[in-house]
């Protein structure tokens, strides 16, 4: 199966969790489950861009009595009139009869208190009722994933809460009778556990608050237990290791003796070739390999795809065109490859010395992952690539 087949899969088979209703500054890395339409104008007048005067633009030519000053937040009743200008500030309402604000540095004061413009050129700077967005119009559609700016967009429109869809709970286990915390000493055959963390703290990253259960021996019933309890307990299980054909790979087999269906079992991919995905009703587990960089590549490709689908929101990995800046060879052609990479100060792509999938200590060295399709053996300098910035 392709890694696109498997994301499709993915896609087919998982729905949005739920709704809930909240305010808008706790809603960050939540997705919308509803349009949402503007209630005001913006701006909600016509607004000075400048510090300077209003005024109307065929008068510029002679001296202008001020006859008002607008700082931001007041309104004035008066009109102007023939060779007259109101003092304003960036953020006041214009008053009627203006056409334009004159900035502040292109004027002279005369003795007796009226300006003169001496420039011979002005913008408008008036930034018109309405033209950002008015009444009605789509402020954010249902399935943005809320980020700062759209916090920003909410408030600025002065909508104050809103409809979105549940995060999913998400547990984390880490499978292996090598497996030991940090911090633990370490005794001969012992292995750092590293995939637990790097998924605990990208989870933060993501605005999700995941539970770590900690490490599963590869012990068929202990481990049966610890998955049955996680499962039961979350809507998502991120595990790992434990899932390809080795003799204490428990984990597909103790899949289907809970009672879940596996969709995926094998892709075409590299790292990530054991990378598995099953459901039960709604609850959906993501067994990824135990390399470190497989883990981290393959939670990027699928389980962001998950976790955001059961947000409601889509997820498409941002991909960049650029050039190979030297030439690549890989034996095989028969997965499409993520392979870290550095990017270069014109922007093309070098390579590293990577050693594998277990080699998570190149990815601190990575700029990005390079896109490496099924069927391709040769990258040639200068030959277009994607890559998919970290
Ligand atoms: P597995 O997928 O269980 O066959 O593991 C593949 C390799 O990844 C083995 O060398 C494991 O020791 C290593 N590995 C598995 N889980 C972790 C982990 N949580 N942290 C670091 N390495 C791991
Ligand atoms: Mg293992």
């Amino acid at each position: 199966m392709t890694i696109e087949e498997a994301k499709q899969i993915i896609e087919d088979v998982t729905q949005p969790l739920g709704m809930t209703v909240k305010q808008f500054d706790e809603a960050q890395f939540h997705s919308l489950a509803e349009d949402v339409l503007s209630k005001v104008s913006m701006p909600p007048f016509n607004r000075s861009a400048m510090d300077g005067f209003a005024c109307r633009k065929k008068d510029l030519s002679g001296p202008l009595k001020v006859i008002d000053n607008i700082p931001a937040g007041c309104f004035s009743c008066k009109t102007i009139q023939k060779g007259e200008c109101a003092r304003i500030m960036t953020g006041a309402p214009v008053p009627d009869g203006a056409d334009t604000v004159i900035m502040i540095e292109y004027i002279e004061e005369r003795a007796d208190h009226s300006i003169l413009f001496v420039k011979d050129k002005t913008n408008t700077n008036i930034s018109l009722k309405g033209e950002d967005l008015k009444p009605g119009d789509l402020l954010l559609p249902r399935g943005t994933l809320l980020k700062s700016h759209h916090i920003a967009i909410l408030a600025g429109a002065g909508v104050d809460t809103v409809k979105v869809y549940v995060q999913p709970r998400v547990g984390i286990i880490s499978t292996g009778s090598e497996l030991i915390e940090p911090g633990i000493q370490q005794q001969p055959g012992m292995i750092f556990n590293s995939n637990g963390h790097q998924l605990l703290t990208r989870l933060k990253e993501l605005g999700l608050s995941g539970h770590y259960y900690g490490i599963g021996r590869d012990d068929y019933e202990a481990l049966k237990e610890l998955i049955h309890r996680a499962t039961e307990e979350m809507d998502v299980l991120l595990i790992t290791g434990g899932v390809s054909v080795g003799d204490y790979d428990f984990v597909p087999a103790i899949f289907k003796e809970l009672g879940f269906t596996i969709h995926v079992s094998k892709v075409a991919a590299k790292p990530g070739k054991h990378t598995l995905f099953a459901s039960k009703d709604s609850t959906y587990v993501l067994g990824l390999p135990g390399n470190p960089v497989s883990t981290y590549v393959q939670f990027e490709e699928c389980g962001r795809l998950l976790i955001n689908r059961l947000m409601g929101s889509a997820y498409r990995p941002l991909r960049l065109k650029t050039k190979m800046a030297e030439d690549y060879q890989r034996k095989r052609n028969d997965r499409f490859e993520l392979l870290p990479v550095k990017i270069n100060g014109d922007g093309c792509v070098e390579r590293l010395s990577y050693h594998g999938s277990a080699h998570m200590h190149v990815l601190s060295a990575a700029d990005a992952l390079l896109e490496i399709p099924i069927g391709t053996n040769h990258l040639i300098t200068h030959q277009e690539v994607y890559v998919r910035p970290l």
